[in-house]
């Protein structure tokens, strides 16, 4: 049986003939890169999530380190984000030569714990060393407790930026993520996402300030607008330097691509909610904890992850996975904590640490969820698991 299936991935884009076409006229027309078609995007990307300002950028881990580096971030500053997310979320810190901590995950949602993070600002304060910038994650494209880390931020004084890599679409009390609470929101548009540039980002803000200085930082840290120099105006090819900027840009060729994929991501984001739904069904009477139902959020979807009930069958993670491969089935683990990394333990930190993002890993099982996945392919899925957890 399974040797006339194809191997169903955990995640794959979705690429149209219209998506096709925009990439194509893109390739004939005058600008490869700083052209017409990235504002475009940005625009109808901002209106879609409700944000006065988007910035599309090369990639979310770009993104994350411009973010950082708009609040100041750098030697001496202090950024917590989740352990139970992409390496990105953790390594834009570094990259600014800031500290790195972490913020135990709630098991219920998966995301940074919001008791978990009130207890450790309160232990921080009374230390005398506050983080500049919290990074929570909406991990699977489940929105994070936004409201209440926006008091938290307020009262303590840091800046929250949302890594949205997995919640292009998603809503918090009927609102897009990435219009408020954070002061800015990191979206990924890499191919595994809910909507493709290929490689790509997306930056939203409410903030005019914040905005004008992530477009200096995506840039060389240069202005080419007259009215912008601090400096004599010498003649019409000046450019001027202000601050210590990048190449972070998108080209038009994946904005036309990210563009021509925006259009569909309802359709898109619905095909996600249904599966997910029909997993649900399909999965409740087997020994798994199935991903949290928070009331007024809506998941984007990115991921569906199971954890394996130890108390109800005997078949550990690992041998799961391996019977779900065996059957071709792209099964996937998301994430291994970031400071169980080698890299992370060589700067000190250590496996029990983050004792809830490392329970939940070790039962953890990411199932195949896209818009290509057929209900025959999902009851595949589900029939596979059902005998890989019989043992
Ligand atoms: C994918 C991802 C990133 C990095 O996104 P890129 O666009 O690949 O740089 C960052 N954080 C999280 C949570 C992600 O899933």
């Amino acid at each position: 049986m399974s040797s006339e299936r194809r191997f169903i991935p955990y995640s794959r884009q979705e690429v149209s003939a219209e998506d096709i076409a925009a990439v194509t006229a893109v390739l004939q027309s005058d600008f490869l890169t700083q052209g017409p078609v990235t504002p475009q995007f940005e625009h109808a990307f901002a209106q879609r999530h409700g944000a006065a300002h988007a910035l599309a950028v090369a990639n979310a881990t770009a993104g994350l380190h411009m973010a950082c580096l708009a609040f100041g971030v750098g030697p001496g500053s202090l950024v917590w984000t989740s352990p139970n997310s992409f390496l990105a979320s953790a390594n834009c810190a570094l990259y600014c030569g800031a500290d790195i901590d972490f913020v135990d995950i709630d098991p219920a949602t998966r995301n940074m714990g919001l008791a978990a993070l009130a207890a450790k600002l309160e232990q921080a304060k009374q230390r005398g060393r506050l983080p500049d910038v919290v990074i929570p994650v909406d991990f699977a494209g489940l929105p994070c407790d936004l409201r209440e880390m926006r008091g938290l931020a307020d009262r303590y004084g840091f800046r929250i930026v949302e890594d949205a890599s997995h919640a292009t679409g998603a809503a918090y009390e009927g609102q897009p993520v990435g219009s408020r609470h954070a002061d800015i929101t990191v979206f990924s548009l890499h191919a595994v996402k809910i909507i493709t540039a290929g490689e790509g980002g997306m930056l939203t803000t409410a903030d005019a300030e914040i905005a004008e200085r992530l477009r200096l930082l995506r840039s060389h840290g240069m202005v080419r607008d007259a009215g912008q120099f601090t400096g004599a105006q010498q003649g019409g090819w000046v450019y001027e330097q202000q601050l210590l900027g990048f190449n972070y840009r998108m080209t038009e060729i994946q904005a036309a691509l990210g563009l021509s994929q925006l259009q569909r991501l309802d359709a898109l984001q619905a095909r996600r909610q249904q599966m997910a739904d029909r997993y649900d069904r399909l999965l409740a009477d087997l020994p798994l904890i199935l991903p949290a139902r928070v009331p007024r959020r809506t998941s984007a979807w990115h991921l569906y992850v199971v954890e394996i009930d130890g108390s109800r069958t005997p078949v550990a993670r690992a041998e799961v996975f391996d019977r779900m491969r065996a059957a071709g089935i792209g099964v996937h683990v998301h994430y291994i904590p970031i400071h169980t990394q080698p890299f992370y333990r060589a700067r000190g930190f250590s496996a029990g640490d983050f004792p809830l993002a490392e329970r939940y890993y070790q039962r953890a099982l990411t199932l195949p969820l896209h818009p290509g996945l057929t209900q025959d392919d999902q009851q595949y899925v589900v029939d596979s698991l059902r005998s890989a957890l019989a043992g």
